[in-house]
């Protein structure tokens, strides 16, 4: 049986000692409230939520799963109790406008408390983190109207949200959707089409389900250029904005699946369902792109959650389990054997998860500092700086996404690892972090597609480089403003020289893609791994110097916490950082090695 602490050391560390939120939320015009003591108490009273309500349901929730009962899908036991403990809490509105019912606090909050309560029970958390995805595209995208009507009872938790836009035949290519919305003569639309996996599509949480669908009007133009954006709600509000009569919208069923099994996955059915058209006709696409970042950098937390969950479980293993003697002679002579926690390449798999999982938590604080900027400058109206921050955060969204699921799931298949042959059977709840972590890395845009709007789309098309070279100024201004410091003057040469290479890369690439078209798509992959590599070493190099301050100043967490940090980068620096150079020297191959062999050819039975 698994058990889970929030790493709440960790947070402090980064938000303190590392990243210095008290001044950035001072900076921020809705930060006022987020004091330090205010953000202690959030976080702690998140904390014991997450251990004592949420994490409980994970294994149960798992074994039970969702269930379709009478055309309504059936939460597992506890499930309800647990939404209602969240909703009671104010927890969806934690960083939701106030006019809306929320407590405006820093939209890096949210986050903070997202990754707690995913790593706590990630099933869970799915049903209200879609919720906020739709929030945030009915707050940027919809009408007065529509937001007092959907937005504040969905601030309140009372509803929840979907994103409803995969269908049988597309995911990635969105263009291809074929739901039908048909405008009446009262301003509104009937909707009628199939939606496949729809996260949350029903469940017996909440008073009704507010549906955001991609759909088609009649003469809209072919392809993405013709898909709009609804509402369509599983109850219609009546006069009063209360749940009325049911919409055409049923639940054709539910996926079996290989994890996050107490998530409800749904074929939507909407049969000329009543919707209401978020923003202008056939521009539905660019609207649902402010909810793919949302739910992007939300699922990039599942990254890190499960990552931290395997660590804390594969960690305490190490330490009861006994296996043979350690190579450097006997440690435990009082003992039939040494403890895994002494043979290096079982270390080497519990840094490998613990520099996951920390670097992973210090990759999204950093770009939600930046996610905190973005909402206040929408907020002051002013867009100019809203869309500047938008670009920068828009550029790490892939690398967070794509990297950090990875890295996720590879730490996850550690930690089961760690337990050997115990690790793959039920009982220690080790294999169920890995079936609930592999659709990471699929859905919110496969790895793929996030690859190619790294490279393709924010790096080499929109700003011919310059995203690389705002980012890496970025890090070589740090890495210069620390040389001087010796103990950590091999992590910042490490920087400068990464920075280089990034942007000489990112050259070379524009270069090779003028003239082999499949240039893009086949770097792609090992650009975004790169990316993500060098990302995480400048928050490790950064951490690195936090805990150096902290060892010689004495610093709010104990020599042992600084030591563990500080040998943790050098880990990371030594035996992870160098994939990163396998990435470039693959990422520079020409596309011909993989797309010379004819399709005819690549077959297995010749
Ligand atoms: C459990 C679960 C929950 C989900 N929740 C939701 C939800 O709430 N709402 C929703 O709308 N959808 C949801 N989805 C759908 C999910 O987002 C899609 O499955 C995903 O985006 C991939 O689409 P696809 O399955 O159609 O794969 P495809 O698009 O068919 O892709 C297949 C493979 O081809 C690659 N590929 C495709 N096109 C290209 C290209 N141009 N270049 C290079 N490679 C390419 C992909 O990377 C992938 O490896 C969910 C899916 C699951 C399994």
């Amino acid at each position: 049986m698994a058990s889970y602490k929030a790493p709440l050391t960790d947070v402090k560390f980064l938000l303190n000692e590392v990243f210095d939120y008290p001044s950035h939320y001072q900076s921020l015009s809705n930060g006022g409230e987020a004091t330090p003591d205010m953000v202690d108490a959030i976080l702690g009273e998140c904390a014991r939520f997450c251990e004592n309500t949420l994490f409980p349901l994970y294994q149960s929730g798992d074994e039970e799963g969702c269930k379709l009962v009478d055309g309504g899908v059936k939460t597992p036991a506890g499930y309800k109790e647990a939404y209602e403990e969240y909703v009671a809490g104010g927890w969806q509105g934690l960083s939701s406008l106030e006019e809306y019912g929320g407590q405006n606090l820093p939209a890096s909050l949210g986050l903070m408390k997202q990754e707690m309560m995913g790593t706590a029970n990630w099933p869970f958390s799915m049903y209200p983190g879609l919720s906020m995805g739709a929030m945030n595209t009915l707050q940027l995208h919809g009408h007065e109207d529509q937001r007092q009507t959907y937005l504040t009872p969905m601030t309140e938790g009372r509803w929840t949200g979907t994103m409803c836009l995969t269908e049988p035949q597309c995911g990635t290519d969105l263009g291809q959707v074929r739901t039908k919305a048909v405008p009446q003569e009262d301003g509104s639309y009937r909707v009628t089409g199939t939606k496949i996996f729809i996260s949350s599509g029903d469940h017996d949480m909440a008073e009704n389900i507010v549906h955001i669908v991609l759909a088609r009007t009649p003469e809209a133009p072919k392809g993405t250029k013709g898909i709009s954006l609804f509402i369509v709600p599983k109850y219609l509000p009546d006069e009063q904005g209360n749940p009325g009569d049911a919409n055409g919208v049923s639940v054709g069923a539910l996926e079996e699946k290989m994890g996050i099994k107490a998530s409800a996955t749904c074929t939507m059915n909407f049969d000329d369902a009543r919707g209401y058209m978020v923003g202008e006709e056939n521009k539905g696409l660019e609207c649902m792109f402010t909810f793919m970042n949302t739910a992007r950098i939300g699922t990039a937390i599942q990254g890190v959650g499960p990552a931290e969950l395997s660590y804390q479980n594969a960690l305490a293993y190490a330490k009861e389990r006994r296996s043979m003697r350690a190579l450097s002679g006997k440690k435990e002579p009082d003992q039939v054997a040494d403890s895994l926690m002494y043979h290096a390449d079982v270390r080497r798999m519990l840094l490998t998860q613990k520099a996951v999982a920390e670097g992973g938590r210090a990759m999204l604080y950093d770009a939600a500092q930046f996610a905190d900027h973005m909402v206040c400058a929408y907020i002051e109206e002013d867009e100019k700086q809203a869309d500047q921050y938008d670009d920068k955060l828009g550029f790490l969204t892939p690398i967070l996404k794509g990297f950090l699921t990875e890295m996720g799931y590879e730490a996850t298949n550690l930690g089961m690892q760690v337990f050997g042959g115990h690790g793959y059977i039920k009982e220690h709840g080790m294999e169920q972090i890995v079936r609930d972590t592999r659709i990471a890395t699929l859905y919110e845009g496969t790895t793929g597609i996030q690859a190619l709007d790294l490279l393709g789309r924010k790096t080499l098309l929109m700003t011919q480089g310059g995203a690389v070279r705002d980012f890496t100024l970025r890090m070589s201004n740090f890495a210069r403003k620390h040389l001087g410091d010796k103990a950590v003057r091999h992590y910042c040469w490490r920087l400068l020289r990464l920075a280089a290479q990034w942007n000489w890369l990112t050259l070379r690439l524009m270069v090779m893609a003028r003239k082999d078209r499949d240039m893009v798509s086949s770097a792609a992959n090992d650009f975004l791994m790169y990316s993500g590599y060098v990302y995480m070493a400048f928050m490790w190099a950064r951490m690195a110097v936090a805990a150096q301050q902290g060892l010689r100043q004495g610093g709010a967490q104990s020599e042992d916490f600084y030591r563990a940090k500080l040998a943790t980068a050098e880990f990371y620096f030594e035996r992870m950082l160098p994939r990163a150079q396998g990435h470039a020297e693959s990422m520079l191959s020409p596309s011909e090695t993989l797309m010379k062999l004819d399709n005819d050819h690549f077959a297995f039975d010749y």
